[in-house]
């Protein structure tokens, strides 16, 4: 290695891999749009005259974002497959260097390395280690990477109309980046790599588990959605990562193939591996949530007053626990009969939980509030009467209450009797309900995600009409 040596350190260190035991689209998968997107620059690379004959304004670059692991080198690795071009590929922060002048001389040769080999890809992965918003960096490097940063601007505008080069940029921090980058003619297109939907995680699987001996009473498709549901949340490298680990545990036990058991412990085993604020929900955390949700979902649609939700996810997002998207229009004035549906909305989850979790704070905080506003600032509670009190209840710092003891006393009590009226409205409710509750959750757990069309097929059309409140 060269390292060390302080004649090479202007040269960049990008790796040139003419051949990449030819990675190609159907390597990547559960990411059928960003494919479609990036189809562009291989039809450029493959015929770039029918673009110069239209006069076509040549596209240079795309920005790959999203988690680390959710295949943006593998994306860009297979662009320069299905163009059949070689891959020039460096990391950003090999240009990270305190010394002046070595930042912006290694994207000097980097470029002229790519001219060599035109046409041909380059992919700058973490490209937020030289391309920070100028001016927000810490001192001492920060002029230098605005020159290497400037560095890769010229390279990039001085294209000209022959330049055969598609430039490809991976980042996980696109809200860090210099506005420049993103102009028209540098990385104008920005295609983003979630993670995978539980259709999406079955294909992955199926990519990877295709190489391997399975026993022969594994079938391919079935077990890879028996994985996908079983690894919610997992990116397309840790779906790697489980298949690889099933081989490795099979080997272990000198076995001819690959089992399911194999499998199942390769799936705990990743799980076990991963951060444990950013693990995928176990499956009996997701009965309980689906079961929680499914209750939110019935409650919107069988009370008359209540917005009924639009989408109901268990999906991980970023890997929270999912969410419940509703279908309304901020109301700004409500009258009772809807304060009380929505707070029996609220309720749904808890009630409808088989098993109670803590995951109802958020919803029982939100139906105290509702229930304390109707009864001290609405003005809706008869014992209490028409009156209005000035309470900031979020900021739970009640020093001095504005009202007597006894009048406390009252607020206090009618506030809890208002909410165990709603609980018994919600309860009755989830337990009429009890088998729509359970082909809402079931639905959930096999589909992740539930959307208005499904409501309408699991549930029978909402029974009321919707007097222009809600949107379609
Ligand atoms: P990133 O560059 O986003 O960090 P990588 O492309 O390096 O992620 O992904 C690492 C590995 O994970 C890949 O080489 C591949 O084996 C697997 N992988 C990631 N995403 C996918 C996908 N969409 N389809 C198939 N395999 C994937
Ligand atoms: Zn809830």
């Amino acid at each position: 290695s060269l390292k060390g040596n302080p004649f090479s350190m202007k040269a960049s260190k990008a790796k040139i891999i003419k051949d990449f035991g030819n990675v190609c689209f159907r390597d990547v998968a559960g990411c059928e749009e960003a494919k479609l997107e990036i189809l562009e620059f291989v039809n450029f690379l493959k015929n770039p005259n029918q673009y110069w004959d239209l006069g076509a304004k040549i596209p240079k670059g795309a920005l790959l974002s999203g988690s680390p692991g959710t295949g943006k080198t593998l994306l860009a690795k297979a662009t320069a497959g299905e163009a059949d071009v070689p891959f020039i590929t460096v990391n950003g922060s090999e240009f990270q260097e305190v010394f002046a002048g070595v930042g912006p001389a290694r994207i000097r040769d980097l470029f002229a390395t790519a001219r060599k080999m035109a046409p041909c890809i380059v992919f700058i992965d973490e490209i937020d280690a030289v391309g920070r918003k100028r001016g927000s960096g810490s001192f001492g490097w920060q002029s230098e990477q605005e020159n290497t940063l400037n560095q890769l601007l010229v390279e990039m505008d001085g294209f000209n109309s022959s330049t055969n080069i598609v430039v490809l940029a991976g980042t996980n921090r696109a809200d860090v980046l210099d506005p420049a980058l993103m102009r028209p003619g540098r990385f104008d297109r920005h295609i983003h790599l979630g993670l995978p939907d539980i259709k999406g995680r079955a294909s992955i699987f199926k990519v990877h588990l295709r190489p391997l001996k399975l026993e022969p009473c594994l079938n391919l498709e079935a077990l890879s959605r028996k994985l996908a549901a079983q690894t919610p949340g997992f990116t397309g490298a840790e779906i790697a990562n489980v298949c690889n680990e099933a081989a490795l545990r099979a080997a272990r036990h000198v076995s001819q193939c690959i089992s399911a058991e194999h499998f199942k412990q390769a799936v705990e085993r990743v799980i076990g591996g991963l951060d444990k604020n950013t693990q995928p929900l176990q499956l009996l955390e997701k009965t309980t949530v689906a079961y929680h949700r499914a209750g939110h979902a019935v409650a919107g649609w069988f009370l008359e007053h209540a917005e009924p939700l639009l989408k109901v996810s268990i999906a991980p997002r970023g890997r929270g626990l999912g969410y419940a998207q509703h279908l309304s229009k901020e109301l700004h004035l409500l009258n009772q009969d809807q304060l009380f549906d929505r707070m029996c909305v609220m309720l749904g989850g808890r009630v409808a939980e088989r098993r109670v979790s803590t995951g109802s704070r958020d919803d029982l905080r939100k139906v105290t509030q509702t229930a304390y506003e109707q009864v001290v600032q609405f003005g809706m509670n008869k014992a209490v009467g028409h009156v209005s009190f000035d309470l900031h209840l979020q900021q739970n710092a009640v020093t001095e209450k504005p009202y007597s003891e006894s009048a406390a006393q009252l607020i206090d009590q009618e506030v809890r009797s208002l909410v165990d009226v709603a609980f018994q409205r919600t309860l009755q409710l989830v337990v009429d309900k009890k088998e729509m509750v359970e082909k809402v959750a079931k639905h959930l757990l096999e589909k992740e995600i539930l959307d208005r069309t499904d409501m309408v097929e699991l549930l029978g059309p909402r029974p009321f009409q919707e007097n222009g409140l809600y949107e379609e």
